[in-house]
């Protein structure tokens, strides 16, 4: 994906990963100095994606702790010496997991337990290369679940927060579909007509979302009010999936 130049001073790649192929970014800016969001698993494919982009990976960000976001975290920061940031605190319990989860879905070795560098709070900034990023807390997927967003590019990096029409699964332990509604609609919607990248699955924006998804539309919650700034379109090239 490449987001429009006048606003975004950066290029993102997506690197599906793991059997559950979820989308890994690589935010890359300018000067080459990336920071990769959500490594799940698989490392060598994201170091290798890094190195064709000419992407130095300074940085690890997650949205939340499971396993196929961030299972690679721990190689990627051996790697790289790239710290791991985020997701909240309060998702500790599924870092910490990580390993057994993988071995209890038939794919010992994928991932590995994490402990991340430094947690992320509602309203914390995240800074690449002197780009800042905006960070909110999200809860209801898990409790720590973070969303990471730039402004002038008026993109969103969501996890499994919302996808192109879909919301994520509340029945895990912690999870709750009430809190992750209010999530959606209080704290993403007014944000704008954001584009998004989800944890699985094609990008979308919250406007399109707003208007079709079958969870969280607006004829649905009864949302009105967020404003409406136009979201970038995608560079149908670039946007091509990274495999
Ligand atoms: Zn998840």
């Amino acid at each position: 994906m490449n987001t429009n130049q006048s606003q975004a001073p950066f290029q993102v790649r997506v690197v599906p990963v793991t059997p559950l192929q979820q989308n890994c970014s690589i935010i890359r800016a300018p000067s080459g100095k990336a920071a990769v969001v959500d490594p799940g698993g698989e490392a060598d494919k994201i170091l290798k994606a890094a190195e064709e982009f000419g992407a130095t990976i300074e940085q690890i960000w997650l949205t939340h702790g499971h396993l196929d976001h961030a299972g690679g975290a721990e190689a990627i920061k051996r790697a790289t010496g790239a710290p791991i940031i985020g997701p909240e605190k309060e998702d500790t319990f599924w870092l910490e997991a990580i390993a057994g989860q993988w071995a209890q879905y038939g794919h010992p070795g994928m991932g590995e337990d994490c402990a991340p560098d430094q947690w992320l709070n509602d309203g914390d900034t995240l800074t690449l290369d002197r780009i800042e990023f905006g960070v909110i807390t999200t809860p209801g997927h898990t409790p720590g679940h973070v969303v990471i967003y730039h402004e002038g590019a008026n993109l969103a990096f969501v996890g499994d927060v919302l996808f192109s029409g879909s919301i994520g699964r509340t029945d895990f332990p912690r999870g709750d579909h009430a809190t992750l509604i209010a999530s959606i609609t209080q704290k993403l919607w007014p944000l704008g007509d954001l584009q998004f990248v989800p944890g699985h699955g094609p990008t979308s924006t919250f406007g399109k979302e707003r208007q079709s998804n079958p969870f969280v539309a607006d004829h649905i919650t009864g949302y009105q009010g967020a404003e409406q700034k136009p979201a970038n379109e995608i560079d149908q090239k670039l946007s091509k999936r990274w495999q």
